[in-house]
């Protein structure tokens, strides 16, 4: 029995359009506030853009913009980490649990009895960031986390100094975590560093493009389809898509993957990155959120693809991109 499920490249185009169109004008949702930068990002921003395994980048609206790449940074320096240490020493250093909670919650590393839980979470981030090596050395650190970022997304992003300002000023909790974790003993370096790190890697700008870019290296198992680089092995893929599965929109993301059927990470700039292991990478970008921290139109947008082509993850069916007309 075929399990195939080939899509024309142009039946995506068209859902692409066709999601882009529809959601335009939708007016759900505010700008994060709690960064005073992304509360003045124009609200009207829409992008969306998909990555082919050929390294072909089908796009929408206003997929060049360059915006603030938030918790979406957390995947790429859980790649990091697990090139770094391996995908056992993750687990235990980290864990890898969703915690059903707020990206920022202090609770839910109380009830992990004092784990970070995931590297996909703020406490789990700014872990992850004090265990970039070399352990000790910011600046060799900061050197290691912008070059892996470069590395995923095919290009070189500039930290946007005034959201950087922003939020260095408005961390508080980030800061109470960091020390919190560092009492527990999570933090596997300076805390100031480690969440000056994480607070920094936050504020780089991505594109949409980029970001689909990122998606579909970790869709490829490691491969960047762009740069035709090998970047990581197939086991760290499978395990970074995991980790975007069970947390990747923090208490939303049961029914995400129940009705998107992709896992997907949101960060509070308005960027959501979607992976379909061995089919394609996703990103879209609106800066409007809901009160869970993911973009409203971005999500709707890469719902609705999924839905009108029937790509749903655990439909049984592999998805694949085709150039030729279905028969
Ligand atoms: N820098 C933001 C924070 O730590 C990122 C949160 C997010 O994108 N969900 O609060």
């Amino acid at each position: 029995m075929n399990r195939d499920r080939r899509i024309t490249k142009e039946e995506l185009k068209v859902a692409v359009n066709e999601a882009y169109i529809k959601f335009k004008r939708n007016e759900e949702g505010r700008n994060a506030c709690y960064i005073p930068y992304l509360a003045n990002v124009n609200r009207e921003l829409f992008g969306i853009a998909v990555c082919l395994p050929n390294g072909e980048i089908i796009t929408a609206g206003d997929s060049n913009y360059r915006f603030g790449i938030e918790s979406i940074s957390k995947v790429a320096t859980a790649i990091l980490v697990l090139k770094e240490y391996g995908t056992e020493t993750l687990l235990d250093m980290i864990g890898a649990d969703a915690t059903g909670m707020p990206f920022n919650s202090i609770l839910a590393i109380l009830l992990e009895n004092e784990h970070p839980s995931t590297p996909l979470v703020n406490a789990g981030a700014i872990s992850a960031a004090s265990m970039v090596r070399p352990v000790g050395n910011s600046r060799g650190k900061w050197e290691a986390i912008r070059e892996n970022i470069a590395e995923l997304c095919a290009g070189e992003l500039p930290l946007i100094e005034e959201l950087y300002k922003s939020e260095s000023v408005s961390n508080h909790s980030n800061r109470a975590i960091a020390w919190l974790l560092k009492s527990y003993d999570r933090i596997y370096d300076e805390p100031e560093m480690s969440l000056d790190l994480y607070t920094r890697q936050c504020s780089l700008g991505v594109t949409t493009k980029e970001l689909s870019i990122m998606a579909a290296t970790i869709a490829c198992g490691g491969y960047n389809p762009v740069t035709k680089k090998e970047l990581f092995s197939r086991r760290i893929a499978e395990r970074t898509t995991s980790l975007i599965a069970s947390v990747g929109f923090y208490e939303r993301t049961g029914d995400w993957m129940y009705s998107a059927g992709i896992p997907a990470k949101s960060g509070v700039g308005g960027g959501i990155l979607g992976i379909l292991p061995g089919a394609f990478g996703i990103a879209a970008f609106s800066p409007p959120i809901d009160n869970a921290g993911n973009s409203v139109r971005a999500q709707l947008a890469i719902r609705h693809i999924m839905e009108q082509l029937n790509l749903h993850i655990f439909s049984g069916e592999r998805a694949l991109i085709v150039e030729d007309e279905k028969n």
